[in-house]
């Protein structure tokens, strides 16, 4: 969750937004561009998993929404024209969280365990395949060894050769179940890496692809976003 203070910048003849969260301030726009009856400390947006919210924190330089003015509203839209004070400054959600989010670094150390995790996953995946595949020689060298016997042993002849058959029958049915599991499985795993393996701001979520937690690391930024990585 980021809780961003928006407000006047203070101090300055000409000021400028100021934008304040985890202790450190920017400031947006040209001097100037913020009139006085914008508040030093007008509103609060707080955005948490992709859900944004503002509140006001004036008593009576309001804080406009879409043309109505709220103390209170969560699920606004970076799209959502907000407004501040009588003269109403328009504030451009878009710039602010960027701005506020392109300085903050982000930990991707739980990353590292998605990762590993994912390629553990497919590496299973693998020697289960290999397995099934090693398995698919079975059923014959049993039945053949069960049709030998056979041979030897004329009054078992026919216990042996359903003996073969039922062999024969069971390994079939156990490669077509797992047949079937198995690229569901491969999906699942795909998936559930697609949902965790993501930039950790919660402005942008995207998926940060194949590229391996290392990789990520060495780069040391969102390919998509911008902010900063840290371990
Ligand atoms: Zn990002």
């Amino acid at each position: 969750m980021t809780e961003l203070i928006i407000g006047r910048e203070s101090g300055v003849e000409n000021p400028r937004l100021s934008v304040t969260f985890n202790g450190q301030t920017v400031f947006v726009g040209p001097p100037g561009s913020v009139s006085k009856d914008v508040s030093r400390k007008h509103c609060k947006i707080t955005i948490d998993n992709d859900k944004i919210s503002i509140e006001d924190l004036t008593n009576n330089n309001f804080t406009y929404v879409n043309g109505s003015d709220c103390k209170k509203k969560s699920d606004i839209r970076i799209q959502d024209n907000v407004e501040l004070g009588p003269s109403r400054y328009h504030l451009d959600l878009e710039t602010i969280i960027k701005a506020a989010t392109s300085k903050q670094a982000y930990s991707i150390k739980h990353l590292k365990a998605v990762y590993d995790n994912y390629q553990q996953a497919k590496f299973d995946m693998q020697v289960k395949q290999g397995k099934l595949n090693a398995l698919s020689a079975l059923p014959g060298v049993l039945s053949m060894t069960s049709i030998g016997i056979a041979v030897f042993l004329p009054n078992a002849r026919f216990i042996m050769i359903i003996v073969a058959a039922l062999f024969a029958l069971a390994f079939a049915l156990i490669r077509y179940i797992n047949a079937s599991k198995v690229p569901l499985k491969s999906r699942e795993i795909e998936e559930s890496f697609r949902e965790k393996y993501v930039c950790p701001n919660p402005a942008c979520k995207h998926f940060l692809g194949f590229t391996p937690y290392n990789e990520l690391m060495k780069n040391r930024s969102c390919p998509y976003c911008r902010s900063k990585f840290s371990e």
